[in-house]
């Protein structure tokens, strides 16, 4: 089943295309898709911005669409940059601005108070009668400075252990233990059990 992936983010789409494609779907970005739209995400928690790309994209293309709206979360920030992760140094910033940014702010900050989660929310819209959201967190830190070249966004400066980077991960290793593996594992779940009925 062709699946519309509702974002431009490439590292996002690479790891929807690694997660799906074993499950008998066929993931294909929106520039894939054709669509060119601006979304206003503008709501407050990562499921409503999830719900918000869904139903835009749905509205459009009338087949079957995953939004996915993640981010990460840090305590000692309350919470920040949560659903501001992708414009939290601005709206034109990189991700090693964003990096280096969140660094600063965690600078000194002991180990303890430097715990983090990723938070991926999954909205998956199949037809007018069947919608579904999901979440998956992985938790972790914040380490003292960027390491590892893998993944994209925050990994290099979110730690799974004390030795070790998302971004030091491959694709097959982080898609196994992420935010976004652990919410698709509970969508594909839902989707297997309504197949079954
Ligand atoms: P969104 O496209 O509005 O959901 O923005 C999500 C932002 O959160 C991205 O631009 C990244 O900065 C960050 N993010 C989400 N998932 C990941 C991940 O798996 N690794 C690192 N950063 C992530």
């Amino acid at each position: 089943m062709k699946v519309i992936i509702a974002s431009n983010n490439e590292g996002k789409i690479k790891e929807f295309k690694a997660m799906l494609s074993p499950l008998g779907y066929e993931p294909v970005s929106m520039r894939e898709a054709g669509i060119t739209a601006e979304i206003i995400e503008d709501g407050e928690t990562f499921s409503e911005n999830a719900h918000i790309k869904a139903e835009a994209i749905y509205a459009i293309a009338k087949t079957p669409v995953i939004a996915d709206d993640s981010g990460l979360c840090i305590e000692f920030l309350g919470g920040a940059p949560g659903v501001y992760s992708a414009r939290y140094a601005g709206e034109h910033a990189t991700d090693a601005e964003r990096n280096a940014k969140v660094l600063d702010e965690m600078h000194g900050v002991d180990l303890p108070l430097r715990a983090a989660k990723f938070v991926c929310a999954l909205y998956f819209i199949r037809d007018d009668e069947h919608e579904i959201c999901v979440t998956g967190e992985c938790e972790g830190f914040i380490g003292e400075e960027p390491i590892g070249d893998n993944g994209f966004g925050y990994d290099p400066i979110f730690m799974i252990d004390e030795d070790t980077s998302m971004a030091m991960l491959d694709d097959e290793e982080k898609n196994k233990i992420s935010h976004r593996a652990r919410a698709l594992k509970k969508l594909a779940d839902v989707l297997a059990q309504e197949i079954s009925k």
